[in-house]
């Protein structure tokens, strides 16, 4: 400070004492003190500002870029520790409230689609949806068959691979799945398939487009009026409003092509057409 040889921290010097000059000038009964700071051990905050400085003094080129404003040093200790807070305050937030076991967690593409297409999704990869197999465990189905095209069993695998009705939507489903992939169809479990994010895509696309999942046919259609259940007639009114409300939720223009046959109209299924000549 007192003296003009040139060395290290020099600039500041010069800088110092033309602050001091400058208030001098402006106040000449003012009394100036100058202190030595140790490294500002123990006062709060500034241990953090002299850790900066050393930091920066250790950059190259930051004795160019130094002395700094007041102003614009604040300004950065504030942006530094409101992105501390912010950081701090996320990671305690995931750990304590959005933190979800591994197995459980949503896929991006299956959280991001309507809430009714996620809902069958999940209910899809938990096996509390509405296929002959669970059906039929819960005691609604006599069978476990499957309604449109009377196989045995209508396990999710039926759905996704085999069932005939479906045809169409598992080639396309298989195809995304392997370019997404690299593994061919007989290759995947559905539990696998389900629980991987790399096919959410394909499988929503596969739900929207089908009726998987979704619709549940009375069980005799040739008493069809007189003695439909109660939880038959809900099922039905539920699936209805379901399909139409998820057609608003994926718009007019959405993913049906205008070519491909709408899945809001589907025939009656074959199982309970013959039923019904039987
Ligand atoms: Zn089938």
């Amino acid at each position: 400070m007192t003296s003009d040889e040139p060395g290290p921290g020099q600039q500041y010097a010069i800088q110092a004492r033309k602050h001091i000059t400058a208030l001098r000038r402006a106040r000449p009964n003012i009394t100036i003190e100058i202190r030595w700071c140790p490294a500002h051990e123990g006062i709060a905050g500034n241990e953090k500002a002299d850790e900066w400085a050393k930091e920066a003094a250790g950059r190259p080129g930051a004795h160019k870029r130094l002395p700094r404003s007041l102003a614009n040093l604040k300004r950065e200790i504030a942006e530094k520790k409101w992105a501390e807070a912010r950081q701090w305050a996320g990671g305690r937030i995931s750990k304590t409230k959005y933190q979800m076991p591994k197995s459980q967690r949503p896929d991006g593409t299956v959280a991001g689609s309507t809430k009714r297409l996620a809902s069958r999704y999940y209910q899809l990869k938990t096996g509390h949806a509405r296929t002959g197999q669970y059906l039929h465990w819960a005691k609604v189905r006599p069978t476990a068959q499957c309604w449109w095209c009377r196989c045995l069993a209508q396990t999710r695998d039926h759905l996704f691979k085999v069932c005939p009705e479906w045809k169409m939507q598992q080639k396309i489903l298989w195809a995304e799945v392997q370019k997404e992939t690299g593994r061919w169809k007989s290759r995947w479990k559905i539990r696998d398939l389900l629980g991987d994010g790399r096919c959410g895509q394909a499988v929503l696309d596969f739900l929207s487009s089908t009726d998987v999942g979704r619709l549940v046919p009375p069980l005799e259609e040739r008493d069809a009026g007189s003695e439909v259940s109660e939880w038959e007639l809900r099922e039905r009114l539920e699936r209805e409003e379901e399909r139409e409300a998820e057609a608003e939720e994926l718009g007019a223009a959405g993913e049906l092509g205008a070519g491909e046959e709408s899945p809001l109209f589907l025939p009656t299924p074959s199982f309970m057409a013959s039923a019904e000549e039987e």
